[in-house]
């Protein structure tokens, strides 16, 4: 119980008295099997903590908004439920960016998320909470959820391991949608075994998500047999880009030195300029939000804000009760899907995404892995990201793409300032975490 309270007194977490008793209760009853002398599981017993956007029963899911604030989840995510059988225990909901819009933990109503490793620097986002309680020892794992990066950004903030697994590997029921075609449920962790044994529980077919598929367990030996790792590709533009911060550089080329001393062939490859990664990204991800948020106008969920009459309530529901950001994205979105612009930027932008993922499909003709680092930019400090967020999204350009591509991409710990992204063609997620151990 103390833990508890004082896993509770940072901004790394968002305020919720009823996971307590929810996780003292499971608590005791491991204790109690230990003391009985009964064998357990290898996570009974094991806390995490989980991005505050997903559904627990009985707990409140506040997304960091006003809105949602004092929202009781009706009922519990497939991702979460299958760790609960597991045996694993839920000590925390973690404090994000507000239904995962933005890229550093500001933009939410629980106060900034400080970096584990400098807290002058943001924790990164919009997962800052998962990864900096994992960082710090507060939860052995945290469950995040990437749409564009936000799993993998914050664990290469704070020197942890991130995985957006391939999109439908995992079932989104009882994830609150941001932009539904890339939203996945990511662990973050401290090793490539933890996020295996982590992964391996939450994967699967569900009838509540008919974006996933059945998948194959992933086990331990097939993943320290990395002989298959022929050849690595990284993309030239990248690295070559004035934006790259030059210390991310050198350390990202000499990882690169590393593979090729083992004998692993590294090809060059041709990508999208970053502008449009970006552009293309946050065309479809406001699109959608501005739709999957339209429900939330105060009628069956969150804070309502009554005024003068239906309309007016919806208005000042929703002006009142979300952020700028998330504003600038509804605004954006159905500007985006309007008359008169949405063949000339949201059917382009989709157009773009197919090219993206066709790129994707020749390059793993000739590449098993391709390598990235996972942001361009160092954290930056507090206070930057909220005044300018042209710069945040620019910041997105090495995670986006992934994204739209629907790809199997992890985060390790690289040099110091950012992690190195591995990414594998889709539904090949085994040689993700192969490659990572490939690497140690
Ligand atoms: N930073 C990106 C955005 O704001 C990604 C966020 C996410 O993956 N949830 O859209």
């Amino acid at each position: 119980s103390e833990k508890l309270n004082a896993l509770k007194a940072n901004t790394h977490n968002t305020v919720n008295s009823t996971l307590d008793d929810l996780a003292l209760n499971l608590a005791a009853k491991v204790d109690s099997k230990i003391t009985n002398g009964e064998t357990i599981g290898l996570l009974e017993g094991i806390p995490f903590g989980i991005k505050d956007v997903y559904m627990l029963q009985g707990t409140t899911t506040t997304a960091s908004s006003d809105l949602l604030k004092n929202y009781k989840s009706a009922y519990t995510a497939t991702a979460i439920q299958k760790l609960l059988d597991a045996g694993a225990i839920p000590v925390v909901k973690e404090n994000c960016d507000s239904f995962g819009h933005g890229s550093s933990s500001e933009n939410t109503i629980f106060g900034a998320v400080k970096n584990a490793i400098n807290p002058e620097l943001v924790g990164g986002g919009s997962s800052g909470g998962s990864a900096v309680n994992v960082a710090k020892d507060y939860t052995v794992f945290s469950i995040g959820g990437d749409t564009g990066g936000s799993v993998r950004q914050p664990a290469g903030y704070n020197h942890v391991y991130g995985l957006k697994p391939t999109y439908g590997r995992i079932s989104r029921y009882g994830l609150m949608a941001y932009a539904s075609s890339t939203d996945c449920v990511g662990p973050i962790a401290k090793s490539v075994e933890d996020i295996r044994i982590i992964l391996n529980v939450m994967s699967g077919k569900d009838v509540k998500d008919q974006t996933t598929y059945a998948s194959a367990e992933i086990n331990a030996d097939s993943i320290s047999d990395t002989s298959e790792i022929k050849s690595v590709g990284y993309f030239k533009n990248f690295i070559e880009s004035d934006a790259i911060d030059p210390k991310i550089k050198a350390d990202f080329l000499s990882t690169i030195e590393k593979i090729k001393a083992k004998g692993i062939e590294v090809k060059e490859l041709d990508f999208f300029q970053s502008d449009i990664l970006v552009s293309t990204y946050y065309t479809l991800a406001m699109a959608e939000t501005a739709s999957n948020l339209s429900r939330l106008d105060g009628s069956n969920y969150g804070n309502r804000i009554e005024d003068k009459n239906l309309k007016e309530s919806y208005a000042v529901t929703r002006s009142e009760n979300f952020s700028e950001e998330t504003k600038r994205r509804i605004v954006g979105g159905n500007q985006v899907l309007s008359q008169g612009f949405s063949d000339e930027i949201y059917l382009k932008s989709l157009a773009l995404r197919d090219a993206i993922s066709e790129n994707f499909e020749e390059d793993f003709k000739d590449v098993d892995i391709i390598l990235s680092p996972v942001t361009p930019s160092t954290p930056p400090e507090i206070g930057n990201s909220l005044k300018d967020p042209h710069a945040m999204y620019l910041s997105d350009a090495y995670t986006v793409g992934f994204s739209l591509g629907q790809l199997p991409t992890l985060t390790v710990p690289q040099g110091t300032e950012t992690g190195l992204q591995i990414t594998a063609a889709k539904t090949n997620d085994e040689l993700v975490l192969k490659f990572a151990n490939f690497l140690k």
